[in-house]
């Protein structure tokens, strides 16, 4: 079907467990024949499919010993990439693991390129495109959430999502198609109301995947979260409790300036990056030091805000101007230091500013309101599922079909404007013809989610983006 061989190491370089040298193509098995031997005689003619075998791995040149390993033996079509497939297990460091690669290469195969594994098990329809772009979501995501979201595409959710929609396209396109063929009498079923009713249920599904589409993406690229709030009111101590608490992933991200540090955290399955917590740290104020204006604006560009109160303090008018900024912006105000007796915040006051937001009393020093505030940011997440179906659902449930990529979500606004021309044709009562145009575009916008309406260049530009080995 794809032609020849190919090879490539497919763990992480450097020194672990094991390290495995994957093998795909026609010549698997001859690679076996060349530089495996087995402990225990058979031959791998006699191998059956799905099987380990313990043996060594020898040079083909002059058969010199490699290393001990364990050599997997799938042959097509069940396998993953539905061609036969050879892996070989060795000890996992950088030279056992790179010799054996360098032997498999000798025997006559190519060095993979970046994806090509996941490319072929495309080709070989083991895997659609959403699908197998899953397997770099799964690879990649940063919290159980974004895994869950990532593994429920690899198994198709979201393909099957695509396909029923597709394919109720298809029914109104036969409809259309008839109405161009045959005159309107003899089609006594196809009025008007029917196929504006279908298209609209089209346009809704379409619109029900786009909403969730922003879930997603916080799942995958993290929200952009900003603790704001005056000089000592303790931000900083919220940052380090929840720093602590939430078992947290602190990482550089490649590419920011140091003095940019933007750091993960993981807070009710929910990736956050929190932005300039460097500059929080060292000014210890970030309303002080940078002023209400300033502080206005980095609120703007955050996804998400935290609005940190000392609860032993009243509100000040910089708070007020604040918290009223933030309207609609996904935000939680925090009422810190509610340990102490002394309560001077007038919560009826706070409750006129803030309307209906979430409110949550909480103690950094003593660590409690924090899974509240963890459940409220999830509640914040998932809410644009909230109008729909899903309603009333265990947020856990309702990652199945979201969209992770922004690749999916650019096709389905292609895709939603053109049923939106068609659905205003019909209104119009235009043509068939001018109308199976749209409809026709819109299903193909969809398909190339699938991968099923795609060229090779996009095919290039999604699995070149692939590790090695993948
Ligand atoms: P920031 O300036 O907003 O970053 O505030 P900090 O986190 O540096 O805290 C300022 C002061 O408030 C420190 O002395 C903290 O120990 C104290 N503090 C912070 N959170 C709490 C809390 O929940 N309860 C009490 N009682 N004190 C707190
Ligand atoms: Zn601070």
């Amino acid at each position: 079907m794809v032609g020849d061989t190919i090879a490539a190491v497919a763990t992480a370089i450097g020194e672990g467990g094991i390290g495995i040298v994957r093998v795909s193509g026609p010549d698997a098995k001859e690679v076996i024949k060349k530089v495996f031997l087995p402990r225990y005689g058979s031959s791998v003619d006699s191998w059956t499919s799905h099987t380990l075998h313990l043996g060594h791995v020898i040079h083909p040149d002059d058969g010199h010993v490699i290393d001990e390993v364990l050599c997997a033996w799938m042959a097509g079509p069940r396998s993953f990439t539905t061609e036969d497939v050879v892996e070989f297990h060795c000890h996992g460091g950088s030279v056992p693991v790179r010799e054996t690669l360098n032997a498999v290469l000798r025997a006559g195969v190519r060095l993979a390129e970046p994806g090509e594994f996941a490319r072929r098990a495309f080709l070989g329809g083991r895997l659609d495109l959403a699908q197998a772009e899953a397997i770099i979501g799964i690879i990649r995501s940063k919290t159980r959430d974004g895994l869950g979201a990532a593994v429920s595409q690899l198994e198709g959710q979201l393909s099957r999502r695509i396909s029923k929609v597709r394919n109720e396209i298809l029914a109104v396109l036969a409809h259309l198609e008839a109405l161009i063929d045959f005159p309107e009498e003899d089609l006594p079923d196809i009025t008007p109301e029917r196929l504006s009713k279908d298209v609209q249920s089209i346009s809704t599904e379409i619109q029900r995947l786009l909403d969730r589409s922003q879930t997603g993406r916080v799942l995958q690229e993290g929200w952009r979260t900003v603790i704001a709030g005056r000089p000592n009111v303790g931000k900083s101590s919220l940052l380090n409790a929840l720093l602590d608490e939430q078992r947290a992933i602190v990482t550089d991200i490649p590419g920011t300036t140091r003095d940019a540090i933007e750091e993960f955290i993981e807070i009710g399955g929910i990736p956050l990056r929190l932005v300039d917590t460097a500059g929080i740290r060292e000014t210890e104020d970030l309303v002080e030091k940078i002023g209400v204006e300033k502080t206005r604006e980095y609120m703007e560009k955050a996804d998400l805000v935290l609005y940190v109160l000392d609860g032993s303090d009243g509100l000040s008018n910089d708070d007020e101007e604040l918290l009223r900024s933030l309207q609609d912006r996904p935000s939680v105000v925090l009422v810190n230091k509610s340990d102490l007796t002394v309560r001077r915040l007038d919560e009826e006051q706070l409750q006129s500013v803030v309307g209906d937001k979430p409110v949550i009393f909480m103690s950094a020093k003593e660590g409690w309101g924090l899974e509240e505030l963890a459940a409220q940011i999830r509640r914040l997440v998932y809410k644009n599922e909230a109008g729909s179906v899903l309603s009333g659902m265990d947020p856990n449930e309702s990652r199945l079909d979201l969209i992770t990529q922004a690749r999916h979500r650019e096709a389905l606004e292609r895709a939603q404007s053109h049923v939106l021309s068609v659905k205003s044709g019909l209104e119009m009562a235009l043509s068939p013809d001018f109308l199976t145009i749209d409809l026709k575009a819109a299903w193909e916008a969809l398909g190339e989610i699938i991968g099923e309406t795609v060229g090779e260049d996009i095919l290039d530009k999604i699995f070149s983006s692939f590790c090695i080995g993948k």
